[in-house]
């Protein structure tokens, strides 16, 4: 039996050709990077948790009407996922000030806003991922006005419906970063949610003592990282049983 051919190898994730047409293997690695990649370590067993994560919170968006690339869970690092064309546009929401907006605003982290803020980056790592207006996306290209609006819609419904989820079990949604892609089906193209959901791409803060449960504690320095991804896992029902950071180290 061959190996699975690589399409892609990302900072946190290896996209593999998937075991039907159309699809797509997402394989999620423990390696971390911030700082466009100036910083680079790995937190050890965060692929088997984000894989956990990112299939818990799919599969819930699912149910309430998103489409979303998620297939199904394949193993402990793998899901299979709808081969998609990455809208190049980085989809952030802040409910709640902190990082890249605190900095250019000069705004105190931990403010909460008056209501959700929605930003777009362009995806582009030589350039920093820069902040860009709809304008740009519409002139540039990169979306068409009415896919961005159905961006902007199913953004605000994900956010509205993951901020409730959340708060069940004692977490604030600080911000979160979704991507979108579109699927072709014959001469037809439909817009999904792609990508992953997990403490690589949101804050989450603990709703009682504002403990940061993200990436942030690797990003700052804080300690306790693997600890924190395995608590939002746990919180969310999702933490595989005996799960040590040993056996999640290994491979599948
Ligand atoms: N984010 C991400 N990928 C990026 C940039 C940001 O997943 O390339 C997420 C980040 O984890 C946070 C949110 O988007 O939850 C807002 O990030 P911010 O703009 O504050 O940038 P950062 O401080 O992470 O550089």
């Amino acid at each position: 039996m061959s190996r699975k051919q690589p399409i892609y190898e990302g900072k946190a994730k290896v996209l593999y050709e998937g075991t039907e047409p159309g699809t797509i293997i997402q394989y999620f690695k423990d390696d971390a990077t911030a700082f466009n990649a100036q910083k680079r370590g790995t937190i050890a067993g965060k692929g088997v948790l984000n894989n956990m994560i990112t299939e818990f919170v799919m599969t819930r968006l699912a149910e309430i009407g998103i489409p979303t690339h998620f297939i199904r869970r394949i193993n402990m690092r793998e899901q299979l996922c709808k081969k998609c064309e990455i809208v190049p546009i980085e989809v952030v929401v802040r409910n709640i000030v902190a990082g890249s907006m605190a900095k250019r605003l000069g705004l105190e982290e931990g403010e909460r806003l008056p209501r959700p803020i929605v930003e777009f980056y362009y995806k582009d790592d030589a350039l920093g991922d820069p902040l860009v207006s709809d304008e740009h996306i519409l002139a540039l290209g990169w979306a068409s006005a009415e896919e961005l609006e159905e961006i902007v819609g199913m953004t605000l419904r994900v956010n509205d419906y993951l901020c409730g989820l959340m708060r069940g079990i004692g977490i604030k949604l600080v911000d979160f970063k979704l991507e979108f892609g579109r699927v072709w089906e014959g001469d037809f193209m439909h817009l999904v949610l792609a990508d992953e959901f997990s403490p690589d791409n949101c804050r989450l803060w603990d709703a009682v003592t504002n403990e940061k449960m993200d990436k942030d504690r690797f990003r700052r320095d804080l300690g306790g990282v693997e600890e924190a991804y395995q608590e939002v896992a746990r919180r969310l029902g999702v933490l595989p049983e005996s799960a040590d950071i040993e056996s999640l180290n290994k491979d599948k």
